[in-house]
């Protein structure tokens, strides 16, 4: 369709044992462009191997999609709930994670991969000892990415103001806040005064929401290509759709796509991931 140069969606997760290519061919029947692929957590390594398994399957997931026509950005690190899988096989989480950034950093170093997350909190209500322990976690994760100038994407549960200015305090103690996004926000949390950087569920009424508020914003579909649980998720071909409703309700939609699907994610990523 080429609706437009650039159709990003900001955060997906795609399996060679989900529908892998079929989604990736879905995405740009629909004009979808680019897509940052995060690794999704597959329980079923070793915990010794755990990361390097999934970091590994993650890039070759990444490399697979840009050969099928798709430009694309790939996340790699420790998800929060690692923590309980740790936790069952009887592992320390933290001393494990923690590898898991350090592992995270030296790929992204070499060029295999370009941001850190999803790195952050479980989204439900947790015991207090796991909720500080997944901010030291946190915290290990951005003075790295500080060290090595990485980006890095923040899993969270749902935040009021508060928690977000909590946060953004939290991430200036230890980076710049304009390194640091935070994935799966609602677009109410746009109208806050912290300075965190925010990606939406690209549902229509969302990306309506999100447009009117005037605040810089990303779209996403969190999609999850689990075969067991459809209808879990929205459509991979979402963002394309979206660009599609954008084109067709709002006047300035060159101005739109030019910040959610350019000016944006390259100040975030760094352009020369898009030029790939
Ligand atoms: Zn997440």
């Amino acid at each position: 369709m080429g609706l437009y140069r650039t159709v990003f969606d900001n955060f997906v997760h795609i399996r060679k044992n989900g529908y892998f290519l079929d989604a990736a061919r879905e995405f740009i029947k629909y004009g979808g462009t680019s897509m940052n692929i995060v690794n999704f957590p597959d329980y079923f390594y070793t915990p010794d191997s755990y990361y390097e398994m999934l970091y590994k399957d993650t890039i070759e997931v990444a490399k697979a999609v840009s050969a099928a026509g798709i430009n694309t950005l790939t996340t790699i690190g420790p998800y929060p709930l690692d923590y309980f899988y740790f936790r069952s096989a009887g592992k320390d989480p933290v001393f494990y994670m923690e590898k898991g950034i350090d592992m995270a950093i030296s790929i992204i170093d070499s060029g295999n991969a370009d941001a850190m997350g999803e790195i952050g909190y479980p989204h439900f209500p947790v015991a207090h000892d796991v909720y500080s322990d997944s901010e030291i976690i946190l915290e290990y994760a951005l003075e790295a990415c500080h060290d090595h100038n990485i980006p890095l994407i923040l899993h969270t549960e749902d935040m009021n103001e508060e928690g977000y200015l909590r946060l953004e305090s939290l991430i200036k103690r230890h980076y710049k806040v304009n390194r640091v996004l935070k994935h799966h926000a609602n677009p109410c949390d746009l109208k806050f005064q912290d300075n965190i950087l925010k990606s939406v569920i690209a549902s229509r009424k969302n990306t309506r929401a999100a447009i009117n508020s005037g605040k810089d914003f990303l779209l996403e579909t969190d999609y999850t290509d689990q075969k067991e649980k459809p209808g879990k998720v929205i459509p991979v071909y979402s963002v394309p759709k979206r660009a599609e409703m954008i084109k067709n309700m709002y006047k300035d939609h060159d101005e739109i796509f030019h910040k959610i699907f350019e000016l944006i994610p390259f100040n975030f990523y760094g352009k020369e991931f898009f030029d790939k």
